[in-house]
């Protein structure tokens, strides 16, 4: 469960064309970063394969069904935003179990699940709080979580660490590969930092301008970058 497969996906706004065409394939259980710079399309590449944006060509493909018209509640993926967009109002607690409230889950298993995810992340003692209660790493964890009770087939993460100081980013970004370690759910993540992808990815997929520059693992792409775009993103020495 959890592949995602691109083909010669397009996506034009108005007179940009902003993804000409992409073939990518994600593995079940891969741990895969879009990275590239700001304007590239990466976000927008990650919210054609959420749904929240509509392909203007080609085919998305999720286990191997054709999943480019379906509704993003229809797909069995959970997005992770920078914003975090938790409800103010509501507890630790609501807000992870807000996805399965709505779809009508009985209340004994909503709270089994959210008991899980928050032993998972470690918020088991912040349940009761308000997001304002808690530190910016936290309510991501939070974020996460309300992803995670969903038990997606793919994680989406747009930039979500960006919002965090550097020392905390580390941190989370431990968290999140041990949290893939332990779900071994597929993972899509986008950055434009450089040590981000390097550190966190089974493969990397670095965007210029709406194109596939080069696919590989960590070590291929500083090994070997196919040309001086990718060598001088990628920081190493050709
Ligand atoms: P990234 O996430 O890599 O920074 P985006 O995917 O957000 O890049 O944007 C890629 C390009 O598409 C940018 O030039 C951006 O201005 C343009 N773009 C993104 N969303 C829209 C939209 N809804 N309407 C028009 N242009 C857009
Ligand atoms: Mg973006």
């Amino acid at each position: 469960m959890g592949s995602i497969v691109l083909k010669k996906v397009s996506k034009v706004f108005g007179e940009a064309k902003v993804i000409p065409s992409i073939d990518l394939e994600i593995n079940e259980g891969e741990f895969v970063v879009f990275v590239g710079p700001s304007g590239c399309g990466k976000s927008t590449l990650l919210r054609l394969i959420a749904g929240l944006e509509d392909v203007s060509g080609g085919q998305i493909l999720i286990d191997g069904k054709d999943g480019t018209n379906l509704a993003p509640a229809q797909r069995g993926l959970a997005m992770v935003f920078q914003s975090y967009a938790l409800y103010p109002h509501m507890s630790v607690r609501k807000n992870i179990a807000f996805p399965l409230k709505m779809a009508n889950m009985p209340q004994a298993e909503i709270d089994k699940k959210v008991a899980d995810a928050a032993h998972v992340l470690n918020l088991t003692e912040y349940l009761e709080r308000k997001p304002r209660q808690l530190s910016g790493g936290q309510r991501q964890r939070v974020a996460i979580g309300r992803a995670i009770v969903r038990q997606p087939k793919a994680f989406l993460f747009d930039e979500p660490l960006s919002n965090l100081d550097a020392a905390l980013r580390v941190n989370m970004r431990l968290e999140i590969s041990e949290l893939h370690q332990q779900l071994k759910t597929t993972m899509v993540y986008v950055t434009h930092d450089q040590v981000e992808a390097m550190t966190m990815a089974d493969k990397i997929v670095v965007l210029n301008r709406g194109n596939i520059e080069q696919v590989g693992s960590p070590l291929e792409l500083y090994k070997s970058p196919r040309n001086l775009f990718v060598a001088g993103f990628i920081g190493s020495p050709k």
